[in-house]
């Protein structure tokens, strides 16, 4: 299917590895030039190869912390004009709520709720004059079910999908829709520090523990970062229009409810 998509620019947050890069990687699939970014240039430069040799599609890293100010400066000065804008960043650390000051907090605001709405604050307006626009905000499975070490991650979260939900339904009018992508467990880096955590707490090897957790999953398994970057392309779609506001889990079944 063709997404209608070729010659698109999308600027894709925290996308060296994991999901964001798969994000990146199923947009170029599509034809949309990117904006790439991640803090660590080495990575970020080998990405932006790769995925420029295998689709064709223009990429340019942007080498920064996105969760600063002079960061988000530097994307947007690279792709002032996005079609697309895929939110991303990494997560908070786990651990327990009684051990977190004020500055925890407040990086854990300013990386997974207040950056990606000042990057749609400076791109929304842009999108709307435009006539089209696709915002896709990466949070949690955690959003729907909390996860007990990520106090951190659950409230922020929360916090930025309590915005999307009013704004979304703003921008739609505009052929500019707003959605977020809940991952469950996708086997990236990111999960595999996560569960060094839990299997130290349980007292058990972090291959045993995950070889648990995949097995309690309904698929047996975990994601596959390729998985979630299709459904973000299918979002990006210039077919889905029609699809604002959403939550969209992917967490092969493991959310128990029936809504
Ligand atoms: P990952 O594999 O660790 O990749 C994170 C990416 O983000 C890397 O490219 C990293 O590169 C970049 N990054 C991190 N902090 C950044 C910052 N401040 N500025 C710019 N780039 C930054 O993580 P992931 O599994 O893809 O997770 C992506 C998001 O989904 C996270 O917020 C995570 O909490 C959430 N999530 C993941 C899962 C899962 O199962 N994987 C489940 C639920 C939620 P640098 O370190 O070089 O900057």
């Amino acid at each position: 299917m063709d997404l209608g998509l070729k010659g698109k620019k999308a600027i894709v947050c925290a996308s060296s590895k994991g999901l964001g890069r798969a994000c990146a990687m199923a947009l170029a699939r599509e034809g949309v030039d990117l904006v790439i970014n991640s803090r660590t240039e080495a990575a970020l430069e080998a990405t932006a190869a790769e995925i420029a040799q295998e689709t064709g599609a223009t990429v340019t890293p942007v080498a920064c912390d996105v969760t600063t100010e002079a960061g988000r400066e530097a994307v947007l000065a690279a792709c002032p004009a996005p079609d697309i804008l895929v939110n991303n960043a990494g997560g908070p650390p786990p651990g327990d709520f009684r051990d977190w000051d004020r500055d925890d907090w407040i990086k854990a605001l300013d990386a997974n709720m207040l950056t990606p709405i000042f990057l749609i604050k400076a791109t929304v307006d842009g999108m709307i004059g435009r006539k089209f626009g696709r915002i896709v905000n990466i949070t949690s499975g955690a959003v729907k079910a909390p996860i007990e070490i990520l106090g951190l991650s659950n409230g922020a979260r929360a916090g930025l999908t309590g915005f999307i939900a009013g704004l979304s339904r703003k921008t739609v009018r505009h052929n500019v829709t707003i959605n977020n992508l809940l991952p469950g467990p996708f086997d990236t880096d990111r999960l595999r520090a996560n569960m060094k955590v839990s299997a130290e707490k349980a007292g058990i090897s972090v291959e045993e523990f995950a070889a648990q957790r995949a097995a309690g999953n309904p698929a047996g398994r975990f994601g596959d970062p390729d998985e979630f970057g299709h459904a973000c392309a299918f979002l990006c779609a210039a077919q889905s229009g029609f699809i604002t506001g959403q939550n969209l889990l992917l967490d092969g079944g493991a959310f128990p409810g029936t809504l």
